[in-house]
């Protein structure tokens, strides 16, 4: 049993790296609030199994691939219906869409990788959208952008906040090497807002329960500030995105092997350089027919 009850008729599925949350409609139907990754699909349905539940709905908070990965699977098992922030269901709607995410790569190798992240969705949730009514119930909607382009926070009936990956634990403060946002600055305005966001109890996907959060933003923001200032340090002189990725290999002692590592360290310390440039910390120049960011301070401009 891996099923963890949160207060009410909220609970969640503990499945290792993170909780899954769900509503109970009644004793057998729920409404399951994102739907980890493709790893945790045996441990979900097991869950789901053993409490011989049925999933009446899901709710997405964002499009990641360890927040959609069993949509799909789940929606064709139980007929299940599906409500998800509107721009990210559009991304994860098609391969050709999922190419927006992942500009980086070809169109077959979205296919062959990241193809369990499509699925249909039922009901789209606006920018504009305070609450949803699903499955004849009432879930507020708290809005979130940075992270991803829409993520959102999902609260129940019992007033517990879901907050995705809006928020981390304190675990993954200290684990962490480079944490991966859409756009930090936008993220950051979120964290902040988060002070306003008032539930009684709060789940963090990756991977915490709390009754108070005003202490875990200020912590997060202080974390996220501190990471891209480790990515600041690595800019030496004029560098590529390419030369800043090799640079945080070393120093961060992150493995490189194969494209699917490389192609996510380098979106996770774009975020970290989209940052500095936004801040004012770096620039962007064109030296030599390359692309490359500097420090505003750099010694080679004085
Ligand atoms: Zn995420």
């Amino acid at each position: 049993m891996n099923t963890i009850k949160v207060m009410g008729d909220t609970y969640c599925i503990d499945v290792g790296n993170s909780y899954i949350p769900f509503y109970k409609l009644n004793e057998k139907d729920i409404i399951l609030l994102d739907t980890g990754h493709i790893h945790e699909r045996e441990m979900i349905e097991s869950a789901i199994e053993e409490n011989e539940f049925n999933i009446k709905g899901i709710i997405n908070s964002h499009g990641h691939p360890d927040h959609v990965a069993n949509n799909q699977y789940l929606k064709n098992k139980y007929n299940c219906l599906i409500a998800a922030p509107m721009y990210e269901a559009q991304i994860c709607s098609s391969a050709i869409n999922l190419k927006a995410y992942y500009n980086d790569n070809t169109l077959t190798e979205i296919k062959d990788k990241y193809g369990y992240m499509l699925f249909e969705t039922d009901f789209y949730i606006t920018d504009k959208q305070n609450e949803i009514n699903f499955c004849g119930v009432e879930f507020r909607i708290f809005h979130t952008p940075g992270h991803s382009p829409s993520h959102i926070c999902i609260t129940t009936p019992d007033n517990v906040g879901y907050v995705a990956d809006a928020l981390v634990s304190y675990e993954i403060i200290e684990t962490a090497k480079i944490p991966f946002d859409f756009v930090l600055l936008e993220d950051l305005k979120s964290k902040d807002k988060l002070l306003s966001y008032d539930c009684d109890i709060y789940i963090v996907a990756h991977k915490g329960i709390y009754d108070d959060i005003t202490n875990l933003i200020a912590d997060n923001i202080a974390f996220y500030i501190h990471r891209a200032e480790k990515t600041y340090e690595l800019i030496n002189g004029r560098m590529t995105m390419g030369e800043i990725v090799k640079q945080a290999s070393i120093k961060f002692n992150v493995n490189l092997s194969n494209i699917y590592k490389y192609d996510m360290i380098r979106r996770m310390l774009q975020c970290h350089t989209d940052y500095l440039y936004e801040t004012g910390k770096i620039r962007l120049v064109i030296d030599k027919g390359f692309r490359k960011y500097e420090r505003k301070n750099n010694p080679l401009n004085s």
